[in-house]
């Protein structure tokens, strides 16, 4: 196999022509690979700048999980750092962990920020949404989203062997008419969920509001969750 290193967006693109195979760090590609047989070529992004930018409002895909700091918001902070073990957070990155991963715990954390997908194709680089993104897998090269005025992310403690444990996201955003908006996302097994509303003052009715998105099918203990987690999020921002 051999992998390429493409150092601008030029570059890349030549590595797309060619078929080459996108790899972060290998930390789920390197068994299948092993097993299966290699690709002829690979390419990593670890080298162009636009792919490890980690700001307020934008992270590239080949940003490892463990350099995840408090350049982003606190839910995409602590979504990474959440993520597997220390050894998977020292190589795993944010594009493999966003299209290559089922788990996909980063992905709650995009939702909420209401991010956007810079990714690669043979024209050049187009914005997308997530949901996009994962249907057509495309090279990632990194999100884009508004800083948010706050955000909060917990991830329940998971059971040895058993269902992925329940995530959930949330963020409060200046929306274009400059009122509040909140955004709530949840991953439930493998499924996730997501919702948003305007919000004022009123917790118990952004709750209610709430409810009436796909969130509302909840189980009563994830719902339970988010109304913690609203409930905690807005009353910060009334004491902020
Ligand atoms: C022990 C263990 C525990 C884990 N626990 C969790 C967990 O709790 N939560 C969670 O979310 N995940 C978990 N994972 C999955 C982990 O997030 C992934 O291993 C990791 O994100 C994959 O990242 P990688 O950079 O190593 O990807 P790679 O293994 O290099 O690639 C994986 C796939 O993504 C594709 N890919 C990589 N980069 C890009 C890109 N920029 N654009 C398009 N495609 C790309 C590759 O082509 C490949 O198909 C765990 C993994 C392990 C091994």
């Amino acid at each position: 196999m051999l992998l390429r290193l493409p150092i601008s967006m030029a570059e890349a693109q030549e590595c797309l022509a060619e078929a080459a195979v996108p790899i972060g760090g290998a930390t789920l590609v390197w068994a299948v690979w092993q097993r299966d047989g290699f690709p002829e070529l690979a390419m990593s992004l670890r080298d162009l700048p636009d792919a490890n930018v980690i700001g307020r409002e934008t992270l590239g895909a080949a940003v490892v999980l463990n350099r995840i700091d408090d350049r982003v918001p606190d839910v995409l902070r602590l979504a990474a750092a959440t993520v597997g073990t220390g050894a998977v957070r020292r190589t795993a990155t944010v594009g493999g962990n966003l299209v290559g991963s089922t788990l996909r715990c980063l992905l709650p954390a995009a939702l909420v920020l209401d991010a956007r997908a810079m990714v690669l194709e043979s024209d050049g680089v187009h914005e997308t949404d997530l949901a996009e993104m994962m249907a057509k897998r495309p090279l990632l090269v990194g999100l884009r989203w508004r800083d948010p005025i706050a955000s909060a992310y917990r991830k329940l403690p998971a059971e040895a062997g058993g269902p992925p444990p329940l995530v959930v996201a949330s963020a409060l955003h200046v929306d274009d008419g400059a009122g509040i908006r909140l955004r709530v996302a949840v991953r439930d097994g493998y499924d996730v969920v997501s919702g948003d509303t305007a919000c004022g003052t009123d917790t118990e009715q952004a709750l209610h509001a709430l409810h009436t998105t796909a969130l509302g099918d909840l189980s009563g203990e994830a719902w339970d969750v988010v109304r913690r987690q609203v409930t905690g999020l807005l009353d910060d921002r009334g004491s902020a």
